[in-house]
């Protein structure tokens, strides 16, 4: 079942903390950590252990809002690291690089060049992937390459060196990343020849792409967002508001920059909606954590036997390096679209609820502020068998926020529910309005009856008189089932939405 080699496994996920936790990112961490765990997890296994190494030697493009960014998206997914994380930083500062580029140029392997360490790649290389198997390279076509950068470069380790020398002394023994490093490990094993090291087992996973065959990138979304902008003609000067520089709007639409954060504000002004890539975009649209991973686990992996949904235990109980494969995977959105509609569908009610209150009161804060907890509940449960992401139920449910004489009349909906048959709707609704002001107990099933006893007693289908009433209550004819709408929407509120739907869309003469 498992490549179980070692006792000791030790995996490590080492982010570069230059942006936001990429899908991809998160499928590498996510086969890193379930290798660990399933290490730990077997009857007589060793105790695997995953690592958190942030590789922050690139001073310039790394920040410590997207290192805190980073972790904050792995807890989500459920990626549990053990020990402290690693700052390269701090190794830096504590000299322990220096060290070894000192034993590199003593031995003739290395040599300083403009005040940079370069290393001498004068041997031919070969090395096993796990993945994409035997690899060896010439050294003709090899070149030296930095591994410590000069005075200008704060005389940072490159990330060549680093990752050797931390993977080393952190025990790793199984180094499982991107195929994007297959021609970098190269490097890294003449490294770990050089300085005696034991070398670790190699596993590139294949990339992620998008339908269209192209590389599903950070860009994308910014190439969305400047498409849109470019369309509507935006005013650059539109995000000053936002704190976002006319010059930078600018610079961003002339590609000049790919900044996120301009993309998802622009996005949000023009409201439109960009794809999603990186965790927090799908964390952002009501995606459960859940789903993602079960998605992210298919793409490069094949658990076998047709099996599709399965669960974190699941993951770590079968994940084999023997059952990746080498082809590059299409990112299929409507596929974890389905996998999460399915997992809402399937969630205990009491844990949608407050699965969805902890997504709202993060992301539409209006409307987790909008509802008292009887209303909430209410809420939640009328709109789980409708929601297919946590954000759904807050554009579906638009028309409980907006004040009574707001509500935007769907003018199909007011021809075909209310005028028609010389207004049939409205009168139905002027007269159920008299019945409705007697009912006392404004509760779901209450109202439900009520509103059929009214039907059955006009011989009319539930139908001629639960449309006209949603065209008052909501603008439209689509809404959870009447009861549950007349509650939720309250009793003041029905019964003045009722008024004013009938007084403005009364047949004129
Ligand atoms: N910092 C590298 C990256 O972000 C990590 C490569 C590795 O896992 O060795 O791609």
């Amino acid at each position: 079942m498992s490549d179980v080699q070692h006792q000791h496994i030790v995996t490590r996920f080492a982010p570069s903390p230059t942006g936001a936790l990429h899908v991809g990112g998160a499928r590498t961490a996510l086969f890193a950590w379930a290798y660990a765990r399933q290490q730990g997890a077997s009857p007589g296994g060793g105790d695997g252990r995953f690592l958190l190494r942030i590789e922050d030697t690139d001073r310039a493009r790394s920040s410590d809002a997207a290192a805190q960014s980073l972790m904050n998206d792995l807890r989500w997914l459920g990626i549990n690291w053990d020990g402290e994380p690693v700052y390269q930083s701090e190794r830096h500062a504590q000299g322990v690089y220096d060290a070894y580029v000192q034993q590199l140029l003593d031995a003739g392997r290395a040599y300083e060049d403009d005040g940079a360490v370069r290393f001498r790649m004068d041997r031919d290389v070969a090395f096993d992937d796990e993945v994409y198997g035997h690899i060896e390279v010439q050294k003709e076509q090899l070149e030296d390459f930095v591994i410590r950068k000069g005075d200008a470069g704060g005389r940072f380790p490159t990330f060549h060196l680093a990752v050797v020398i931390d993977d080393h002394d952190s025990g790793v023994t199984h180094v499982i990343r991107g195929q994007e490093h297959l021609t970098n490990t190269t490097k890294h094993v003449a490294i770990q020849d050089a300085l005696g090291f034991d070398r670790p087992t190699y596993v590139h996973t294949p990339s992620i792409m998008n339908p269209d065959g192209s590389k599903m990138s950070k860009r994308d979304k910014a190439k969305a967002a400047r498409k849109a902008a470019v369309d509507a003609q935006f005013d650059v000067n539109g995000l000053q508001p936002a704190g976002i520089s006319a010059d930078r709007v600018q610079a961003f639409i002339e590609k000049n920059n790919d900044d996120d954060d301009i993309a998802d504000t622009i996005a949000h002004h023009l409201n439109v909606v960009l794809p999603e890539i990186d965790v927090r975009d799908f964390r952002a649209s009501g995606y459960l954590p859940g789903a993602l991973i079960n998605y992210l686990s298919l793409l490069g992996w094949n658990p076998g036997d047709n099996v599709e949904r399965f669960g974190r235990d699941f993951l770590v109980a079968h994940f084999s390096f023997k059952r990746l494969g080498k082809s590059n995977s299409r990112f299929d959105r409507d596929k974890l679209f389905r996998f999460n509609a399915d997992d809402i569908a399937a969630m205990p009610p009491d844990n949608f609820a407050k699965t969805l209150h902890g997504h709202l009161a993060e992301r539409h804060g209006d409307f987790a502020d909008g509802l008292d907890d009887a209303q909430f509940a209410m809420f939640a449960k009328a709109y789980q068998p409708r929601a297919r992401t946590l954000s759904e139920p807050v554009t579906l449910a638009a028309y409980l926020l907006v004040d009574d004489d707001a509500i935007a009349y769907d003018q199909k909906a007011v021809k075909k529910v209310l005028h028609k048959a010389d207004g049939e709707g409205l009168r139905v609704l002027h007269e159920f309005a008299d019945t409705l002001a007697a009912v006392d107990d404004w509760s779901p099933d209450t109202l439900e009856q009520t509103v059929k006893t009214f039907a059955e007693s006009r011989e009319l289908g539930l139908g001629k008189v639960a449309q006209p009433l949603r065209v008052a209550l909501t603008g439209s004819t689509v809404s959870p089932s009447i009861g549950d709408t007349l509650s939720l929407v309250g009793r003041q509120r029905s019964m003045h939405r009722i008024e004013l739907c009938l007084e403005r869309n009364a047949i004129r003469a």
